[in-house]
C-alpha cells in the first residue's frame, strides 16, 4: 500500500501536469491556426500591393511603363517571396523578375520551399500564380502575375514569433511544474502530518495507551474534528478504564466487610468461644442477608443497564405508587419519629411500575437513612405540561455541593454516609437513575449540609408523545 504522504503530491503533480498539457497544446493550436490565417490574409494584401503600385506606373499618355519603378517594386517582391512578371496590354513582357535574375529568383523559392517543408510538412503548400489584370480608368493597361507559395509561408520574422511563442510555453509548463510539486508538497504534508500523528495516537490508543493525547490543533475543520473524537475517544477508554478498576475494588471492599464478620463470628462459634445464641446468629443472617441484597443490587442495575432492558411500561399513577410504597415504610419512620406528608394528585405516567416502586422506595429509603430523628420527610407529586414530578424531601443530613454530582455514580457514598453505619453499598441511586434514564426521565438532585435533600424526578406523562 502506498503512503497518503507519496500519494498526495503526485495525484496534484499528475493533476497540474494534465491541465498545463491540455492549455498548452489547445492554446499553441488556436494561436497557431489564427496566426496562419493571419498570415495568409496579409499576404492576400500584399499581392493587391504590388498590383496597386504596379498599376500606377503606367503613363497612359505616352502608353510607356516606368520600368524603374517597377524594377523597384518587383525586386522588393522578390526578396519577400513574391515573383512578378508584368506584361503590357497586348500581352508583351515588360518586367519579369525570373528574366532579371533567374538564379536569385531560384535561390529564394528553394529556400521558401526548403523552410516550409521542414516546419509545415503536411500542409501541402506550393508556388502558385496568380493573374491579375490592371486597369486604369477602366482600361486594361497590362496583366501582372505573382507567384508566391501558399496557402501560406512564413518569414524569418514570423518563424522567430512562433519560437517564442513556443519557449513562452514551456516555459510557463515548467514553472507550473515546479510550483505544482513545492505547492503538492507544502500541501499534503499539512494535511498528512495530523493523519500521520493521528493515526500513531490510534495505534497506541488501541495498545491500550489510554493517557496520550493529540496536543494542538490542525488547520483543516475535517482534521481538527479527527482529532478531537480521537482524544475523545482515549478520554473515555481511559475513564471506562478507570470505571472497572474501580468497580472492581468497590465490590472488594463491600464484600470483604460483611465476609469477615460473618467468618470471624462463625470461627468464634466453632472454636467454642462464643456460645451459637439466636443473637450471635441473626447478627450472621443479616450479615448473610446484606450481602444477598447487594449482589440482589447489582443484578437490578446490570439488567436495567443492559440494552434491552424490559420495562412492562403502562399508564401507573404517580401519586398512588408513592401512597403505596411509602405506606411500606410507616413503621421505620414511625421508629425514627419522623414527620411524614404526600401531597399532591393522581399523575398518569408511562412507566413500569415495579420499577417506578424501586425508584421510589430507594429514594424514601434514603431519606429515611441520612435523617435524624424527628426529622419530617415530603413527598409531592404534581405534573408540567410533559411530565408527571415526584419530589422526595427531608430535611437531614445533606450532601456537600461538591459531592452532589458524585452520588448517582455505583458504590459512591458521601463522606458523611460511610461514617454512620446507616448506609448501603453506595447502589441505590444508581439504580433509580438508570430505571429514570430508561423511562426517558430525569433526576436532579439539590442539597445543602446539615438542612436536607430534595430529589426530584420527571417521568413522561401517559400519553405525552402522542398527544
Ligand atoms: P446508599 O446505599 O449508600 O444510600 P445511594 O446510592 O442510595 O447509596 O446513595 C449514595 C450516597 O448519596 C449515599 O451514601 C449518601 O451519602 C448520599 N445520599 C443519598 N440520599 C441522601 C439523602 N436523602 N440525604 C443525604 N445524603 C444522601
Amino acid at each position: 500500500m502506498r503512503s497518503l504522504r507519496a500519494q498526495l503530491p503526485l495525484t496534484i503533480m499528475f493533476i497540474v501536469l494534465f491541465t498545463v498539457a491540455i492549455i498548452t497544446v489547445l492554446s499553441n493550436q488556436i494561436i497557431n491556426r489564427e496566426f496562419e490565417s493571419y498570415i495568409s490574409d496579409q499576404q492576400k494584401q500584399k499581392a493587391e500591393d504590388i498590383v496597386t503600385n504596379v498599376s500606377s506606373q503606367y503613363n497612359s499618355l505616352t502608353g510607356e511603363w516606368n520600368i524603374e519603378f517597377v524594377h523597384g517594386v518587383g525586386m522588393y517582391a522578390l526578396y519577400d517571396g513574391y515573383i512578378v512578371k508584368l506584361y503590357d496590354r497586348s500581352g508583351d513582357m515588360v518586367w519579369d523578375a525570373e528574366n532579371h535574375d533567374m538564379a536569385l529568383c531560384a535561390q529564394i523559392m528553394r529556400e521558401i520551399l526548403e523552410k516550409m517543408e521542414m516546419s509545415r510538412p503536411n500542409n501541402g503548400g506550393e508556388f502558385i500564380t496568380h493573374e491579375h489584370d490592371l486597369t486604369q480608368n477602366g482600361q486594361k493597361i497590362g496583366v501582372l502575375t505573382i507567384s508566391y507559395y501558399g496557402p501560406y509561408f512564413l518569414s524569418e520574422s514570423d518563424f522567430r514569433f512562433i519560437n517564442v511563442l513556443n519557449s513562452v510555453f514551456l516555459f510557463i509548463g515548467i514553472l507550473s511544474l515546479l510550483v505544482a510539486l513545492i505547492v503538492g508538497h507544502f500541501f499534503s504534508r499539512r494535511i498528512t502530518r495530523p493523519i500521520i500523528k493521528t493515526a500513531e495516537i490510534a495505534k497506541q490508543i488501541s495498545g491500550g495507551n489510554y493517557a496520550i493525547r493529540f496536543e494542538g490543533t490542525a488547520k483543516t475543520k475535517e482534521l481538527n474534528d479527527l482529532i478531537i473524537a480521537i482524544n475523545h475517544l482515549a478520554g473515555a477508554l481511559s475513564e471506562q478504564e478507570d470505571l472497572r478498576k474501580q468497580l472492581t475494588t468497590d465490590i472488594a471492599h463491600e464484600l470483604r466487610t460483611p465476609l469477615s464478620t460473618v467468618g470471624s463470628h462463625l470461627e468464634a462459634l466453632i472454636e467454642g468461644i462464643w456460645e451459637p445464641t439466636p443473637a450471635r446468629l441473626q447478627s450472621c443472617y443479616e450479615e448473610i442477608d446484606r450481602l444477598t441484597e447487594l449482589v440482589a443490587d447489582l443484578e437490578r442495575l446490570t439488567h436495567i443497564e443492559s440494552d434491552n432492558p424490559s420495562l412492562n411500561k403502562s399508564s401507573v399513577d404517580l401519586f398512588d405508587v408513592a401512597r403505596i410504597v411509602s405506606g411500606n415504610f410507616a413503621i421505620e419512620m414511625k421508629k425514627k419519629k419522623l414527620a411524614f406528608a404526600l401531597v399532591g394528585d393522581a399523575v398518569f405516567v408511562l412507566a413500569d411500575k415495579d420499577r417506578l416502586s424501586q425508584v421510589i422506595t430507594n429514594l424514601i429509603s434514603n431519606a429515611i437513612k441520612y435523617t435524624h430523628i424527628n426529622g419530617y420527610i415530603k413527598i409531592t407529586v404534581k405534573d408540567s405540561e410533559k411530565n408527571g414530578i415526584l419530589v422526595v424531601e427531608d430535611n437531614g443530613i445533606g450532601i456537600p455541593e461538591n459531592e452532589l454530582p458524585l452520588i448517582f455514580e455505583r458504590f459512591y457514598r458521601t463522606d458523611k454516609s460511610r461514617n454512620r453505619k446507616t448506609g448501603g453499598a453506595g447502589i441505590g441511586l444508581a439504580i433509580v437513575k438508570s430505571i429514570v434514564t430508561a423511562h426517558d426521565g430525569t433526576i436532579m438532585a439539590e442539597s445543602e449540609v446539615d438542612q436536607g435533600s430534595r430529589f426530584t424526578v420527571a417521568l413522561p406523562k401517559y400519553g405525552a408523545r402522542e398527544r
